[in-house]
Formats: C-alpha cells, sequence, structure tokens
C-alpha cells in the first residue's frame, strides 16, 4: 500500500485502521471502541481496553529478548557506561516500584521526577507507568522557582530526584534547588527519595528525604506486578518549552500513547526489536519521554541514554556511540547540529556510521545551510519531523516504513496518519486548498491516538487556548503558520505571534532569518518585529557571527551588517530589510534550544519579556539589553 492510501485509511476507515495499530501492543483486555468523539475535542482512544505501558515496554520482552539490551547508560560526564539487558531493567523497575509503593504510592497518585540523565531517571518512569501512577517529569535544568510551581501542579505525593547533574565537567547540585522548591511551594509531598551518584554532598531532612538506595535493598527479589489500567487512565503529565510564554501541562493516556509511539517506530522510525536507537534529547522533554524511553522499549530495541555534551570529550562522542553500539535511527535537535557545525567536520568522518539508517531531527526549523551541512558530512538520509509537546509525537514528516519517500529540504514532510492537517486563513478561518498558500497549520478532530487528552487539570484552558483561535471553525490549532506545496509536503514558516507587519506587509521573521542565515559569515541569528510610529512595525535581527577575527570596530560591524541588508534585499526584497542587524554572542534559547523571540521583541520594545522560567542563559537577553540601550 502506498502511502497517500494508507493516510487516507486512517482518516476515512479510523476505527479499522487504528484496530489494526492497537494490535501492535498487548492488551489485558482488548477494546471495546476503538475511538470515541462524542464530546470533542476530548477524543478518547480505545475505550473500555486495558493495558499497561511498562508491560509492553518491558515485560512483554522478556520472553524474546530477555538477555538483550534494553537500556544503554552512558554519561561522558562520570564515565560510566553501563549495558541492562530487559531481565536486569525488568528488575531495577520492579525495585522502584516496590519503594514507591512502600512510600504510599498507588494508582492515580502523581510523582515528580526531577533528575539528571541517569539509569534510575528511566527506572522511576517505568515504575510509575507500571503502577499506575502518573509521572511528571521536569527538566533537571530548571531552578527553584519553576520546579516550586510544577510542584504546585502536579501535587505530588513523592518527589524523585538526586543529589546533582554534571553539565561539562562540572557538577551541578540538584538538592539544595529542591529543598528550596519545596520550602516555596504550597503543596509539601510525604516523601522524597534521593538517588545519591555522590557528586554532591546532601542535606537530608528527617522524615521526609530518603536514600534511594537503601530503601530499594530492601527489595532485591521483589515482583511488582504491572497494574492493569484503562486505555484512558492517565500515564504522565508534562509541560510545553515555555516558547511563546508560560508552559502549558500536556496530560497523556495510556492506550493510546502505547499504541501511538509502537506505530510510530515501525512506520516511521524504522526501528525493528533487536536493534539500537539513540535519542540525544533529555527525559524533561516530549522526545525524551517517547524516544528514548517508550518507544525504543515498546518496539524491543535497546536504546541509548546519554548524559553529556555533544563536544565533550570532543565532537565524535555521539558517532563513536553509533559505531560501538550500532545505532541504526538517531534522533536529534536542529540546534544540536548547529553546535556540531562549528567543530572540525573530521570527527564525522572518524567513525563506522554504516548501521544508521537514518538521522532524524525535530524541534525547530531545520535551516537549509544546516541540513545540507549534515547529510553530506554523515552521508545518511536526514529526516526532518514536526510536531510538538501536545502531539506526542510526529505530525508531518515521511513515513519511510510505510513506502519510501525522500524528504524536501526545508520541508518536514506530509501529515502523518491519523492527522487531519489542514491550512487556514489566520482571520476568516476559511480552508487554504491551494498549493503555496500560507496559513495556520491546523488538525480537525478527532485527534490521533497518543495526542494529549487536555491541559493537567484544567479542561477549559485545552477548548480556549487550542481549539477556539480560528474563527468559525473548532479545530486545533499548532500556533504555527505553514505553506503546503503541489506534491502535499508542507513547510512551517514560524509561529503564528511570529509575524511582523511592516508598512501592511506581512512578513515571517522566520523568512527573514533563513535568508541571514544564507550570508557566508552568520551562524544563527533571531529576527523580531519592533513597533515603529512610520511603519507599524519594522524587523531586527540579532545575528551570531562565525569568525568574529574581522569585527574590532564599529565601522566593521556596520560593514557586515550592510552586507547582511543587502542579501535580504536581494532574497526577499527591501520590504523585508532589517532596520538594524546587532551582533551578539549568544542568543536567549529555552532550555530545549528554542529561540525566545518574544523576550527579544519585549526587550527592544522596553516591555518586561515575562515569564523567563525556561531561559538557558540570562546572560544573553542582557546583552540584547545592552545593545537596545545604546541603540
Ligand atoms: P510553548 O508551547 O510553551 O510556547 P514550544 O511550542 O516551543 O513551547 P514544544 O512543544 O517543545 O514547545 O515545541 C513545539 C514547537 O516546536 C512547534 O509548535 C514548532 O513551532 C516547533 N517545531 C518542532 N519541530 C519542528 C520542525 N521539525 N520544524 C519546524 N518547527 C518545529
Ligand atoms: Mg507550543
Amino acid at each position: 500500500m502506498g502511502y497517500a492510501e494508507f493516510h487516507r485509511r486512517s482518516l476515512e476507515d479510523r476505527d479499522a485502521f487504528w484496530a489494526e495499530q492497537a494490535k501492535l501492543i498487548d492488551w489485558e483486555t482488548p477494546p471495546q471502541q476503538i475511538c470515541d468523539n462524542s464530546n470533542p475535542p476530548f477524543t478518547r482512544w480505545f475505550v473500555g481496553g486495558r493495558t499497561n505501558l511498562c508491560h509492553n515496554a518491558v515485560d512483554r520482552h522478556l520472553g524474546a529478548r530477555g538477555e538483550q539490551p534494553a537500556l544503554i547508560y552512558v554519561s561522558s560526564e562520570t564515565n560510566e557506561e553501563r549495558v541492562y539487558s530487559y531481565r536486569e531493567l525488568h528488575s531495577e523497575v520492579q525495585r522502584f516500584a516496590a519503594v514507591l509503593k512502600s512510600q504510599g504510592v498507588g494508582k492515580g497518585d502523581r510523582v515528580l521526577i526531577y533528575m539528571p540523565m541517569i539509569a534510575e531517571a528511566a527506572f522511576a518512569m517505568l515504575a510509575c507507568a507500571r503502577i499506575g501512577a502518573v509521572h511528571a517529569v521536569v527538566f533537571g535544568g530548571f531552578a527553584s522557582v519553576s520546579l516550586a510551581s510544577r510542584i504546585d501542579d502536579a501535587t505530588p505525593k513523592v518527589v524523585v530526584s538526586a543529589d546533582a547533574g554534571s553539565r561539562g565537567g562540572k557538577v551541578v547540585p540538584y538538592k539544595p534547588l529542591l529543598d528550596e522548591a519545596l520550602r516555596l511551594s504550597n503543596h509539601k509531598p510525604g516523601s522524597v527519595l534521593l538517588v545519591d551518584r555522590k557528586l554532591a554532598p546532601m542535606e537530608m531532612t528527617a522524615g521526609r528525604d530518603h536514600d534511594y538506595a537503601t530503601l530499594a535493598d530492601r527489595h532485591q527479589r521483589t515482583t511488582v506486578e504491572c497494574e492493569w489500567l484503562e486505555s484512558t487512565d492517565i500515564s504522565y503529565t508534562l509541560y510545553t518549552s515555555g516558547t511563546t510564554g508560560k508552559p502549558k501541562g500536556v496530560q497523556r493516556d495510556v492506550g493510546g500513547y502505547a499504541v501511538a509511539l509502537t506505530a510510530s517506530m515501525k512506520h516511521i522510525f524504522l526501528g525493528n526489536a533487536g536493534e539500537t536507537y539513540f535519542s540525544t534529547s533529555d527525559i524533561g522533554w516530549v522526545v525524551g519521554h517517547s524516544y528514548i524511553i517508550y518507544g525504543p522499549l515498546l518496539a524491543g530495541m535497546a536504546t541509548i541514554m546519554y548524559e553529556g555534551l555533544p563536544t565533550r570529550p570532543d565532537a565524535g562522542v555521539w558517532w563513536s556511540l553509533v559505531e560501538k553500539y550500532k545505532v541504526t535511527s538517531m534522533f536529534s535537535a536542529p540546534t544540536a547540529v548547529r553546535v556540531l557545525k562549528k567543530q572540525d567536520p573530521a570527527f564525522l568522518k572518524k567513525y563506522d556510521l554504516s548501521s544508521l539508517r537514518a538521522l532524524f531531527l525535530a524541534g525547530e526549523p531545520l535551516d537549509e545551510p544546516t541540513a545540507k551541512w549534515i547529510a553530506e558530512s554523515l552521508g545518511r538520509p536526514i529526516i526532518d519531523n514536526y510536531w510538538q509537546t501536545e502531539s506526542g509525537w510526529p505530525i508531518l514528516t515521511v513515513a519511510n516504513g510505510v513506502e519510501k519517500k525522500a524528504s524536501k529540504f526545508g520541508s518536514p514532510g506530509v501529515p502523518m496518519y491519523g492527522y487531519d492537517v489542514k491550512l487556514v486563513h489566520e482571520s476568516t478561518g476559511e480552508e487554504l486548498k491551494g498549493p503555496d498558500q500560507k496559513g495556520v497549520v491546523v488538525i480537525e478532530g478527532p485527534t490521533p491516538p497518543g495526542f494529549m487528552q487536555t491541559v493537567w487539570r484544567d479542561d477549559a484552558r485545552y477548548v480556549n487556548t487550542y481549539w477556539s483561535s480560528i474563527p468559525g471553525r473548532q479545530v486545533y490549532s499548532t500556533f504555527d503558520w505553514g505553506i503546503r506545496d503541489q506534491d502535499g509536503y508542507y513547510y512551517i514558516l514560524g509561529r503564528t505571534d511570529d509575524v511582523i507587519n511592516v508598512a501592511g506587509h506581512r512578513l515571517g521573521t522566520r523568512e527573514i532569518e533563513e535568508s541571514i542565515s544564507s550570508h557566508p559569515n552568520i551562524a544563527e541569528v533571531a529576527v523580531v518585529g519592533v513597533a515603529d510610529q512610520l511603519k507599524g512595525q519594522v524587523a531586527v535581527a540579532f545575528a551570531v557571527v562565525k569568525d568574529t577575527s574581522g569585527l574590532t570596530d564599529e565601522a566593521a560591524k556596520l560593514k557586515l551588517e550592510g552586507e547582511v541588508m543587502k542579501v535580504v534585499d536581494e532574497q526577499l526584497g527591501a520590504v523585508a530589510r532589517p532596520a538594524r542587524v546587532r551582533f551578539v554572542t549568544v542568543l536567549p534559547k529555552t532550555r530545549s534550544g528554542k529561540l525566545l523571540r518574544r523576550a527579544i521583541q519585549a526587550v527592544c520594545e522596553g516591555r518586561d519579556p515575562g515569564d523567563l522560567t525556561t531561559i538557558e542563559d540570562p546572560t544573553a537577553l542582557q546583552q540584547i539589553k545592552d545593545l537596545v540601550a545604546t541603540r
């Protein structure tokens, strides 16, 4: 069957299509109803079915591949490397589950996981799934205030954490931040489990804090059976990246997620049981949930969990793992590739990468120079895929497991099965059916399995935020601009709030960024719209320069600024020319590597930059403040 037919069936023959996909996992009780969309937009999948994510990710494989690798833990920070077979993973997870139970955790209780990238974080997530507890993983890079607000939102019975993480060889203590967060939060969890890596001293609060290893010792050979859950029960909550504002708490189900991920491993990620998957993300993000932990394990693969930078001990570290563990599918983000692009490409040639079928990239637009560089350096297909925390798995990409299809540079691909993707006019809501028309990317319900159920504890916010922004239509808005070519490939043009209006011309900041990036000396750039009395708005660019050796004085900077403006003039026309191009050493980004354009814009307009809890490096915004102050 060709992909077009596969996709058509997924929408027109929805129940039959997903009933077939549902057979990819084990059910204790098979579903009675495949899709219940009687109360839109709250779609329920595999109603009446009972299953368990941990059973499908771990126990199910014990018979056929108990001794095969399941979790490959590698830390280039502490130089640890350990391979857990499915059988070992099974016993570690049961041990963790037993400890959670001993702390009173049961079905539906929340467990907040604030951990560095260590194997225990994976055990904790799977243990929650096993006993039906709802995990709420908070990215380890967050500090006390963000952590406290998430503790209050999740109201966990137990918090799982560690003494410290490590980044670039420097110990980053977690426990003091956790203590401060617990002091700030209104909700107080009953107990805190701490994994002691012996990296930093910990002050233990008696009665509340417990050393995980000590408790785990009491459960050496424990059996903790999987709790069979309703398909529509909650598996976890997770926050969006906070690129466009206050992060939203995404709530996900059990059965739909298990089916969606298992199917995606087969149709999209080309993963087979017994092979190795390597996602360079962090468990604190949705990619980490779906494609470090659950997806690969559901597929019976070995999954690499990596703690460390892509450049330490050198820029070949990832590729050495690909060679050593014969990685077949790898998943990373454009931001990481840009980091590697600044390093010596010889590191890519040093290793045997012949096992690799493809490198999947997601999280932000994949610009052509980055895509071409990595495709040429790797000599392997690069597969862009577009999705969101909300969707849990790709919305747009190419499903090479169904039909081999080439990617097009600049396009993440076509709508995935189960997704009825449309482009609509932002203010009239009219569907844009022709090619090359620019509109908002929306999804017509019912949403597919794996998609968020609702905003955690806030059904009204789910409806009001996502389903009410397009006039006259109840559709899910991605809040991204897109365009579709005549072959049905989509191109993401940026966020709907990243459009600027210069003297009546509507311009995507993303298009201007693409153009500026094509200047050979620009490594990275952010363009924002800034209020202007004359023109309404003007574009202002902040760029990171590759080779700064020539930029010694103002005159040199002005010269480069002029060159960059000329590139935009030539490619897009003078209307798109930024009013200013300023040079910085680093751009403000979220901790997941996304440009914080709204914060830059606010600073340029002299406004309060708003929620900055997810910013990676606050000095980046300071540089922009300083530049703006000097004009
Ligand atoms: P928030 O919703 O809190 O503002 P966020 O949207 O950055 O944060 P995520 O769910 O991590 O949170 O990111 C999803 C967004 O990332 C998409 O809506 C899109 O803007 C962008 N994105 C993801 N993958 C791609 C891709 N392959 N190409 C272009 N953009 C992408
Ligand atoms: Mg978003």
